[in-house]
């Protein structure tokens, strides 16, 4: 068998350095010397998003607001810094709207400023949705906070504009800018977006990010970045994101592939991460990595596999461990791993190899391209020849998680992301600063 078609069999190794790394705007360090400062789209990478009312739209982008654009997003939609600046204004009190031009400010506000003398406003964001202090440096591209329809808004969006900084008005006096990723122009601007077009962001995804209690990650949602994915959180005696933490997170367990889940005969919750199950004990209150491939084994999952997946079937141990002492089915299970030097040394380099990898439960298998040994929770791969995720004699873990996931060993819907919600966001971040009577244009 060819490392093509393993690869295409999705058999990898975690390749964590591929996801976690930021891919910079292309072209940003290309034209970073231009006198023009350069804005992107004020969402994350690939999403896109309709303009609503654009600039001097008839509604109300008139006055100070006049070059400004509402993009549509649903409540909850990550906001990112069109350009770096500094926190310079900011309120998240507000829950309110209304569409009267008579009714109280309530809209939340987040105002960047450039240092140039210019700022860009962030209007109608979530009640405490924003990801930043007042001070507080912010590159572009960076999650600035999420987005609502507070204030004067008709429905869910983003009021963005670029304006000239005017320390009393956190809407003052708008003008014409150019998007680095928008193709169309207006008034002799290149990169202004236009009324009722869609355009999509070239900043860096936006992976993850946290929620209350925990953290919400997309990285495994099948399409890279966007609002869906799996939360990992504290909820109430189910500790799992402190369990996911104390295990090692993404590095050592990868991310999360499943909602957390029962199983019908117990009371255990479970969630599935790429590469293990996350098994946790409401009585003791505490985690453990679940078996797997016993589970697999179990299901009758064996054959399946085998032949899909080259993994070595379990040894019978049922009647060779009656009788044993535990030392004793201990010793008998580790002496497998002396069919190899190099799975045994990399099986012993955890610190407490059984509780992670669980005990050995096969032979040394060779599909021809890798040495297979296969544990109650996982199984290694000493590669024979160089491989696009490994060198020739690496030892990888398989994502045993995404086994169980392929193999349906638990039901489907456990492995269906979820949609981001906003009343999942964290609370911490609540900053209670602002400023009452400042110049509210109507209509924003
Ligand atoms: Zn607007």
């Amino acid at each position: 068998m060819s490392a093509a078609s393993l690869s295409r069999r999705r058999f990898l190794g975690l390749s964590l350095g591929a996801v976690a790394t930021f891919t910079p705007f292309g072209t940003l360090l290309a034209r970073a010397a231009a006198p023009q400062p350069i804005y992107h789209l004020p969402f994350p990478g690939g999403v896109v998003w309709r303009i609503g009312q654009g600039v001097k739209g008839g509604y109300s982008h008139q006055g100070r607001a006049a070059y400004a654009w509402d993009f549509f997003m649903p409540s909850g939609s990550p906001i990112t810094a069109a350009r770096a600046g500094t926190a310079w204004m900011l309120k998240q009190s507000s829950d309110q709207h209304c569409r009267d031009l008579s009714c109280p400010d309530w809209n939340n506000y987040i105002v960047i400023d450039h240092g140039d003398g210019t700022s860009a406003a962030y209007l109608h964001g979530l009640k405490d949705g924003a990801r930043v202090r007042l001070g507080q440096r912010v590159e572009q591209g960076q999650f600035l906070g999420l987005s609502d329809m507070t204030g004067q808004a008709g429905g869910p969006h983003l009021h963005f504009q670029v304006q000239n900084n005017n320390p009393t008005q956190y809407v003052a006096q708008s003008f014409l800018i150019g998007f680095q990723e928008v193709s169309d122009s207006l008034e002799g601007v290149e990169g202004v977006p236009l009324s009722r077009h869609d355009y999509r962001s070239a900043n860096a995804v936006m992976y993850d990010f946290d929620v209350k209690d925990g953290h919400f990650y997309t990285q495994t949602n099948g399409k890279g970045g966007g609002g869906r994915g799996f939360r990992v959180t504290d909820d109430g005696d189910v500790q799992m994101w402190t369990a996911f933490k104390s295990l090692g997170g993404p590095l050592e367990l990868g991310y999360p592939v499943s909602r957390p889940f029962r199983l019908s005969d117990t009371q255990h919750v479970y969630q599935a991460f790429q590469r293990y199950v996350i098994d946790w004990d409401p009585v003791t209150k505490q985690p453990q990595l679940g078996n797997v491939m016993d589970l697999l084994h179990d299901a009758n999952l064996d054959s399946w596999l085998s032949t899909d997946r080259e993994i070595p079937l379990e040894a019978d141990f049922t009647a060779a461990d009656k009788g044993r002492g535990w030392d004793d089915v201990i010793k008998a299970h580790l002496a497998l791993l002396d069919a190899n030097k190099d799975l045994k040394a990399a099986y012993f380099s955890a610190p407490d190899p059984i509780s992670r990898f669980g005990l050995p439960m096969s032979g040394v298998a060779d599909t021809g391209d890798a040495l297979m040994l296969r544990t109650q929770r996982t199984v290694f791969q000493l590669w024979k020849h160089d491989v696009p995720w490994a060198k020739a004699g690496q030892v990888t873990l398989a994502n045993a998680g995404e086994l169980a996931r392929d193999a349906e060993l638990f039901s489907r819907q456990v492995f269906e992301p979820e949609q981001f919600l906003p009343e999942q966001l964290s609370g911490e971040v609540r900053l209670p600063w602002e400023v009452p009577g400042f110049f509210r244009p109507a209509g924003l």
